[in-house]
């Protein structure tokens, strides 16, 4: 079947307007690939997407809700209100080289993106110019709310974009997201979480000539651990507890009198990530207690597990189909089957077939911070294939296709879909009232409370040091082009 003969017009000519636009949407993941910025540092890449949609026509707000790297861009007015919204930082340590099927640091120790973050944002911002684009052309009436969401890695801004009422006046909301596939699902897709700071304060003195005169926060760390790994056999199967140790003092000689753990709690729902963490607090203040230290908790973020909307999951389903997959070539399915080898993974290559709808998808142990939003409105989660079946995020190998022709082109089929499924909401609000009523049955009565504390701050100052370390060197392979989307 030719689908393309009785594509809607606004659809068609969205579709013209990326095709048009395929080195710019190149251009854009890779510029952000080699800015890989960590989360709440993503100055340059904030900076790229918001000049771009800034010139082309959009409204853009920067520094929402206290996150200086957070933006808001708008376009058209009235309703319906759609939302798209994706994240664009990257992680500590992940730096690799594209293109190439061995683990390669551009940077060593450098931050890099082996997930994808950077062609999630290539991909909404090329979406969102060409929907406005032929809103404008067809005369579709609504407005649509473009979100830039710091952080994602450490799960931060989201809810408090909802917790601030930015959602508050949206009525159905897309997120688009990377994977080794062309897909969408329905139904709870991911966890909950709470992740927090414990910091003990004690006194110093000197370990050896008066330690019982010293007051040790170590070992309120340490014991703080010991408890939650008993703890861990009365802990439901579901939730999941996991640490680093941020400081463990400054040398041994001195008893320290700070130190600091952060603690990640999950589970599939937020009132049993909520209890988990209630049950970490306590057994910190025990071993604050046993150890004559105090303790402070701050809860950096916390988010609701995320779900798709069955309606809104159909709307997107059907894009999908109406795109298609990608024509790989062989030296890319090349690429990804070397890669997967050496990742000890399956070889498959690259996916050649959409992903199905025939079911509420499976619930994950990850987390991503738009969990918040899909309890505010109904929302539907894009996947689309710039990356390579099989191998985990975070793992050299998922860094490897993300500045390369197969990113490219997943990045201009994801585009496209969400584009489409955007226009579909502006050409048929009847959609979005359908999604509501779906959306009110799929949350059965659930009161969504946001699970930050209402006073709680941005953390303005996560990854600053860490990011300006490395960003020097890093800015020797920034790509030099500017991305120019007409
Ligand atoms: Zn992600």
């Amino acid at each position: 079947m030719d689908a393309s003969t009785n594509i809607r017009p606004d659809k068609a000519f969205a579709f013209e307007v990326i095709e048009k636009n395929t080195r710019a949407i190149a251009t854009l993941g890779d510029a952000i690939f080699y800015f890989a910025e960590l989360g709440m540092q993503e100055h340059e890449s904030a900076r790229l997407m918001t000049e771009i949609l800034a010139e082309a026509g959009f409204t853009v707000e920067r520094g929402i809700s206290g996150f200086p790297t957070g933006f808001l861009a708008t376009c058209g007015s009235g309703t319906p209100v759609v939302a798209m919204h994706t994240e664009y930082d990257a992680n500590p340590n992940n730096s690799q080289a594209a293109g190439v099927a061995e683990h390669k640091a551009i940077v060593d120790g450098a931050p890099g993106h082996c997930e994808g973050h950077n062609v999630n944002a290539a991909v909404m911002v090329a979406a969102a110019i060409a929907a406005k684009r032929a809103m404008d052309k067809h005369g579709l009436k609504g407005t649509l709310k473009v979100f830039g969401a710091p952080a994602e890695e450490q799960l931060v801004s989201r809810p408090y974009y909802v917790r601030d009422g930015l959602f508050a006046d949206v009525d159905v909301a897309f997120h688009d997201h990377i994977a080794g596939e062309f897909k969408t699902e329905y139904g709870l897709l991911q966890t909950a979480a709470v992740n927090s700071r414990f910091t003990f304060r004690g006194e110093t003195a000197h370990s050896s000539m008066s330690p019982w005169q010293g007051r040790d926060a170590l070992d309120g760390v340490v014991l703080m651990d010991m408890g939650l790994a008993q703890y861990r056999e009365h802990m439901r199967p579901t939730m999941r507890a996991h640490r680093v140790i941020t400081d463990g003092g400054d040398q041994p000689n001195v008893i320290p009198a700070k130190a600091t753990v952060w603690w990640c709690f999950r589970d599939v729902d937020a009132d049993g990530a909520r209890a988990l963490f209630e049950q970490g607090r306590r057994i910190a203040q025990g071993a604050a207690m046993m150890t004559n230290t105090e303790v402070e908790v701050e809860v950096m973020s916390a988010v609701w597990p995320t779900r798709g909307n069955q309606v809104m999951a159909e709307i997107v389903q059907r894009n999908i189909e109406l795109v298609g997959m990608p024509a790989w070539t062989a030296d890319e399915v090349a690429l990804a089957r070397a890669v997967q080898e050496k990742a000890g993974v399956k070889p498959v290559g690259l996916a050649t077939q959409i992903g199905r709808l025939d079911g509420p998808g499976r619930q994950i142990a990850a987390s991503n911070d738009c969990g918040d939003v899909s309890w505010a409105v109904p929302m539907a989660r894009l996947q689309f294939p710039s990356n390579l079946p099989h191998v985990n995020y975070h793992h050299w190998g998922a860094g490897v296709t993300l500045a390369t022709s197969i990113a490219h082109k997943g990045a201009v089929v994801g585009a496209k879909a969400l584009a489409a499924s955007v226009l579909d909401i502006f050409a048929e609000p009847a959609l979005a009232e359908r999604a509501k009523a779906k959306f009110k049955e799929e949350l059965g009565g659930k009161v969504y409370r946001p699970l930050i504390p209402a006073d709680q701050k941005p953390p303005v100052e996560l990854n600053h040091a860490l990011m300006e370390r490395f960003r020097p060197a890093m800015r020797a392979h920034y790509v030099a082009e500017r991305p120019r989307f007409v």
